[in-house]
């Protein structure tokens, strides 16, 4: 049966995403939109580097002239337009803004992409917008140090990308507060999200498999931690549409062929085979359905394996099995 985070998720958010008028130019977005009533799930803890480092709204918007990676070690600059050096400002705003998503207990964090401050995999260096380039801002260089779950402002601009990363998420948060001291918890575990990493990685999924299996009863303590941090790390990598609708599909017809939900109200459901076409919102509808009668019916499904429910229905759900 489906595993279930009943709290409330700190996360962090670049301030501009979350409707904050920090941007160099005064403006905001406001990338929560497509949340709705999921917003009440998390307890959102907004920073903005920039502001953080002094330099004020509105404010010239400043580059790189490498990533930030390298501006953190000491071998690239930050400049505004007018090639003033703002470098130390940015470093100490950005650890400001650390130190606070440290205080909140954040380990989850929704990125600005492209910025040179908050992107994570993509962010904007030299002056001109074209000059993107693979790297981190100065604030995503920090962020991918602390090995938190990362997930860019884009993840949240279509349901079914938010889902992937959602799902993502809950099974990264509860695989990385799981207590592990034997070799049998960790397998256990890796029994409950393997299947997402089957999805977007197989021969890492079957390789991950192999050595938990060959796995002494008592391995060392620091064997433990660096497989659970592969497999952590594993789960950060989002999978793609066409393998999500095939688990979503696979997850489907097992179920239905071992006759779990027979007797099921699926709200007269019928999942889409893979081949036939489905808009977004078609395939965010299966999934949703299957995610909550998974959940009423504790069947484990597959596609994802850690939802997060609310521990008052929890508990009003547990008190009507008791009756
Ligand atoms: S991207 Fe980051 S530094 Fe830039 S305005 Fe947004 S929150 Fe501030």
């Amino acid at each position: 049966m489906a595993e279930l985070i009943t709290r409330t998720v700190p996360i962090g958010i670049s301030a501009c995403v979350y409707r904050c008028p920090v941007r160099y130019n005064g403006k905001s977005f406001d990338a929560l939109a497509t949340l709705g009533r999921e917003r009440a799930d998390f307890s959102f803890t907004p920073v903005c580097p920039e502001c953080m480092a002094g330099l004020g709204v509105p404010r010239m918007p400043i580059h790189l002239t490498g990533p930030g990676q390298e501006v953190l070690a000491g071998e690239a600059k930050v400049r505004d337009r007018r090639g003033r050096d703002v470098t130390e400002a940015l470093v100490e705003g950005s650890r400001a803004s650390l130190a606070a998503l440290q205080r909140a207990g954040v380990r989850a964090m929704i990125v600005k992409e492209a910025s040179p401050s908050c992107g994570v995999y993509k962010a904007r260096v030299g002056k001109k917008r074209t000059e993107q380039i693979e790297g981190s801002g100065v604030f995503g260089a920090m962020l991918l140090e602390t090995g938190w779950f990362l997930i860019p402002d884009s993840a949240l601009t279509n349901p079914l990308l938010w889902w992937e990363w959602r799902r993502r998420l809950h099974a990264w948060l509860w695989l990385a507060d799981r207590e592990i001291t034997r070799a049998k918890d960790l397998y256990d575990a890796w029994h409950v999200v393997k299947f997402l990493l089957q999805e977007t990685s197989r021969p890492f999924a079957d390789g991950m498999g192999r050595e938990l299996a060959a796995l002494p009863k008592n391995p060392p303590a620091a064997s433990l931690e660096d497989a659970r941090a592969r497999i952590l790390d594993a789960l950060r990598t989002p999978s793609t549409r066409p393998r999500i609708r095939q688990a979503l599909w696979k997850t489907y017809i097992n179920a239905k062929k071992h006759g779990k939900l027979d007797g099921v109200d699926l709200h007269d459901l019928e999942v889409n085979s893979p081949e036939v076409s489905a808009n977004l919102m078609t395939i965010v509808k299966e999934l949703t359905v299957l995610e909550r009668v998974s959940f009423e019916n504790d069947l484990l499904f597959g596609t994802s394996p850690v939802l997060r429910r609310d521990a008052r229905r929890v508990r009003a759900r547990e008190a009507e099995k008791e009756e």
